[in-house]
């Protein structure tokens, strides 16, 4: 996989540059993104998005935003919302050409009509079951309905009679008449019309009829001028029967189809149904959860929209399938950050220190730098008293010699601060469990550094008890436990991790983080990186999401 910080070019790119070197589109050239409302939108979808508007924008052409909504059964207005909200996140403009194939049910209905009068479409009364049975299969040939004949006057009147309510669903439905003995199963006869008695979230009960996908597709982008019609590999059979319904109407424009790879990602599943599934079943907390692929739910995790359009840059365009590596885009968001997010401190499960030689009542605010490699960033004041909270992680009793952080007897740098020393530990006395440690401070060595030269070999955060704010954190792991889901031998549902949520709920942050706004984004130093969700506003306890570890969390490090 590309990993370059270049553009890297892509077949599609080289289509394009084609054409508009033949001089084939003078006005420029036209794409669009044609989601079914039926669900929200996932990283699948923005590989689609980037690629539609970005080939758009990249070529000063033109990118539509239409609604591919044909199916009534499982449409809705809210898909609709979170579909509009999703792509102008992610940076997109479809400025005026907002569409919708429903508006385009009339000019279909024409269309429809317009091959039933060449002799090219009829009406046909076998039942689902028996058109399934007449179309053969991958090694046999289909057969002829015994409809197929049917003259063009009879099929106009049947098809008006559909239309207008006269018969009930799966009565009749309309169908190409193309060739049965095709090679291409969607060239056998396929369905461009049935009958459905549900309101369409959209026009509602105007229609009791309505187009089939394959049908809607290839025309709504010949009505909007579309000259390049991207989509994912699985339409790649169907590209014979989208040629055929262009080739055979009367269409204003004539595009183009050309399939690429969808992108697969590993440790979750990329489908809409699984997803709602996901959802619906409650394993998650909504279509925005942190932990699914959805752009919502990234969203919320702490994604930028840069780092969603740089993964999809750096996935490239193929046309072969492939799994993309989780981590590529832990990696993309952890490069960002790591330049732009302001370092804070937070303590996840916290250990009382308590620092004998420092005055009861004293307090000072030390300086903290932001960003350590960024002093454009600037400094903040960190306030810091007797009482302190470290990380548990960060204590252990009897410490091996690599253990470079704090066990009795030895002495760390608290960053910012000053070295100390554990000279005891108090511990419950029935469980064992430590409670506390007594520890001395050396007062030289404010700001982190012993004017004696002495060195210590570790670093570790702390929070002011006295000052510090009770924060939840919630760490994700993968939604999966293994990579590959969709292709185990059990049910793809038997894989969810159990554990891909954790939530930390006694966890202290320094006091600069308790006005965080939904949505900011820190480096927790030493623990990764963080967003304020939403949630915990009104109770006034603030929620941070984690949205990836410092490094690889492949590599599941010890101070998490
Ligand atoms: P799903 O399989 O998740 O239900 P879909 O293809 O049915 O997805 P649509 O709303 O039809 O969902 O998708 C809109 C566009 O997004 C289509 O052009 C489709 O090719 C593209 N797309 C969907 N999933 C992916 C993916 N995983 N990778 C790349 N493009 C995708
Ligand atoms: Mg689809």
């Amino acid at each position: 996989m590309r990993m370059e910080s270049s553009t890297p070019t892509h077949f599609i790119r080289r289509i394009i540059e084609d054409d508009l070197a033949r001089g084939r589109y003078p006005e420029g050239i036209h794409t669009r993104f044609p989601p079914e409302p039926n669900g929200f939108l996932h990283i699948g979808h923005a590989k689609a998005i980037c690629l539609n508007f970005g080939m758009a924008a990249e070529y000063r052409g033109k990118c539509n935003l239409r609604f591919d909504d044909t199916n009534p059964e499982k449409e809705d207005m809210k898909y609709v919302d979170a579909i509009r909200e999703d792509v102008r996140w992610l940076g997109f403009d479809w400025e005026d050409r907002l569409f919708f194939a429903s508006d385009y049910f009339a000019r279909l209905f024409e269309f429809a009509i317009e091959l039933i009068e060449q002799g090219k479409a009829y009406v046909d009364s076998m039942s689902a079951e028996q058109i399934r049975q007449y179309r053969g299969t991958l090694t046999e040939p289909g057969a002829d309905s015994p409809y197929r004949n049917r003259p063009v006057a009879e099929n106009l009147e049947l098809f008006h009679g559909m239309k207008d309510g006269e018969f009930g669903d799966g009565e009749h439905v309309l169908r190409a008449k193309i060739d049965m003995q095709a090679a291409n199963l969607n060239m056998r006869d396929p369905v461009i019309y049935r009958i459905r008695r549900t309101s369409h979230y959209r026009t509602g009960d105007a229609w009791c009829i309505y187009p089939m996908y394959d049908f809607t597709q290839c025309l709504s982008d010949a009505l909007e001028h579309v000259t390049h019609s991207l989509c994912s590999l699985e339409f790649e059979d169907h590209r014979p029967l989208y040629d055929w319904f262009i080739d055979n109407l009367d269409t204003p424009a004539r595009p183009y189809q050309y399939e690429f790879a969808r992108l697969n990602l590993e440790y979750t599943v990329l489908s809409k149904r699984k997803l709602i599934e996901l959802v619906e079943d409650g394993h998650v907390d909504g279509w925005d959860d942190p932990r699914m692929p959805t752009i919502s739910g990234l969203r919320r995790r702490g994604f930028t929209p840069e780092s969603i359009r740089d993964f999809c840059e750096r996935i490239g365009l193929t046309k072969s399938d492939t799994y993309i590596d989780a981590g590529v885009l832990e990696h993309v968001i952890r490069d960002e950050l790591g330049a732009s997010a302001p370092r804070r401190m937070a303590v996840l499960r916290p250990l009382k220190v308590v620092i004998d030689n420092y005055p009861d009542d004293e307090e000072e605010l030390l300086d903290a730098a932001n960003h350590p490699q960024d002093p454009a960033m600037g400094t903040r004041k960190v306030p810091f008293s007797k009482v302190i909270y470290i990380e548990r992680d960060d204590f252990m009793e009897d410490a091996p010699k690599k253990f470079f952080r704090l066990a009795p007897g030895r002495e760390v740098r608290l960053r910012y601060a000053y070295f100390i020393t554990c000279n005891e530990v108090i511990k419950d006395e029935q469980t064992g469990e430590v409670l506390e440690l007594r520890c001395s401070y050396d007062p030289a060595t404010r700001g982190g550094n012993a004017p004696d030269g002495r060195k210590v070999k570790g670093t570790i955060h702390w929070v002011s008890a006295k000052h510090g704010r009770a924060a939840e954190i919630r760490l994700y792991d993968r939604l999966f436990s293994v990579a590959n889901p969709d292709r185990g031998e059990q049910d793809w549902k038997a894989y969810i991790n159990p554990a891909s949520l954790e939530t930390l709920d006694h966890c202290l942050t320094e006091p600069d983080l308790a006005p965080a706004q939904p949505g900011e984004r820190f480096q927790f130093e030493r623990l990764g990186y963080f967003c304020a969700d939403r949630d915990g506003r009104q109770a006034g306890k603030p929620v941070f999401n984690r949205i990836v570890t410092l490094r690889d969390s492949w590599a599941k490090i010890s101070n998490r």
